[in-house]
């Protein structure tokens, strides 16, 4: 039995967030949920988008399924995702992108992995206006030798563990000399240590034309944050879109899997959200439980539902579709 955090989010969350509970238990997952309210939910009941219960429950647990947050743009209302993944040093950001038959896309037979560094460079928060009227402003990119390595580390391991062939290190190395220089050279020391995987390198702008061209060359992706935010939408769109891409924000101490897609409030409480994205969210949560073969029966049966076409979302199929609780259902009779 596994004691988890469940966080239903917000507009289609809770609903979608049932779904992945639903199908998980019916897998035959022993997961005693914690239930806890963040973002506009919790903003309602406690005036607080982040409420302590819900730091407390993830401290506790080290393991979370989150529905998707709602950020109000503009309002004061910081981004209950971003402080997350601060909270709990979430450092590496995972996006595995893979192809369903049954959704149309641009190449089939894509699997690849893009492992994010979530904590550095860009995303640190350090930049400012240099003067008053506003006449320039700068960002600083922070890139350490501690932070590259841990997130080098995780996808040489992850290779290793799931018997990927190689890992791609994306970098900007000839323009940023010192930051991307750093990362690249804590690449290349890591890869000495992993003979058996192969390693390459690519330069981000390349890196995105080939990816168009020939994504059937990449398997795992390691990259600093910003190249990392851009290529794993970009995965993601080779494949489909974003409406069944799962992620994680994974750390030391805490691992946090939630669906790539947002709250949509123009179709909550409608009963037509897709709940893939989420459902393939808790088959990732249950890998890193290492309850891989519940993983794997939760994904067979997603990707028949998806192929066969006739009790999908209407995302996915608008000539024919059922609502979120009918998929979830076709789902569940799929496990075997
Ligand atoms: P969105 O992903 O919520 O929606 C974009 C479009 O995709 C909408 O038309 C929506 O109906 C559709 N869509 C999304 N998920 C779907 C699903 N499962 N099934 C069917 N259709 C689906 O993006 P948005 O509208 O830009 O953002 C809405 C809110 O979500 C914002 O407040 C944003 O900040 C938040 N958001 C949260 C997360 C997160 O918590 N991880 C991620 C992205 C956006």
């Amino acid at each position: 039995m596994h004691t988890a955090t469940l966080i239903p989010g917000d507009g289609i969350g809770p609903s979608i967030a049932e779904s992945a509970v639903r199908i998980m238990q019916e897998a035959g997952a022993k997961i005693d949920w914690e239930t806890v309210e963040a973002g506009l939910t919790a903003i309602d009941r406690y005036k607080d988008p982040l409420p302590k219960a819900v730091l407390d429950s993830i401290g506790r647990t080290r393991i979370a399924l989150k529905g998707p947050l709602t950020t109000p743009v503009g309002s004061g209302f910081r981004s209950v995702n971003v402080a997350l993944r601060k909270e709990f040093d979430l450092y590496v950001n995972l996006r595995p992108a893979r192809s369903f038959e049954g959704v149309s896309s641009r190449y089939c037979n894509i699997d690849l992995v893009i492992v994010r560094e979530n904590t550095e460079e860009f995303y640190a928060g350090i930049e400012h206006y240099i003067d008053p009227s506003r006449s320039a402003a700068e960002t600083i990119g922070i890139v350490t030798r501690s932070g590259s390595s841990r997130i080098l580390r995780y996808a040489f391991e992850y290779a290793r563990k799931y018997h990927r062939m190689k890992v791609t290190t994306v970098h900007k190395a000839n323009i940023l000399k010192y930051t991307g220089g750093l990362f690249l050279e804590v690449a290349r020391e890591m890869a000495s240590e992993y003979p058996e995987i192969e390693s390459n390198d690519k330069i981000v702008d390349n890196m995105a034309m080939q990816m168009v061209l020939n994504p059937h060359q990449f398997d795992v992706i390691v990259t600093t944050n910003l190249f990392g935010d851009i290529l794993s939408d970009l995965a993601s769109g080779l494949v489909g879109g974003l409406g069944l891409a799962p992620g994680a924000n994974i750390g030391y101490n805490a691992a946090i899997f939630e669906a790539v897609h947002g709250s949509a409030p123009d179709i909550a409480g409608q009963n037509i959200a897709n709940p893939c994205a989420i459902v393939l969210a808790g088959a990732l949560m249950l890998r890193h439980l290492e309850e891989d073969p519940i993983a794997d029966k939760i994904e067979r049966a997603v990707a028949s539902v998806i192929k066969e076409g006739r009790y999908v979302t209407r995302d996915l199929n608008s000539k024919s579709f059922v609502g979120t609780r009918e998929m979830t259902q076709a789902i569940i009779d799929r496990l075997s």
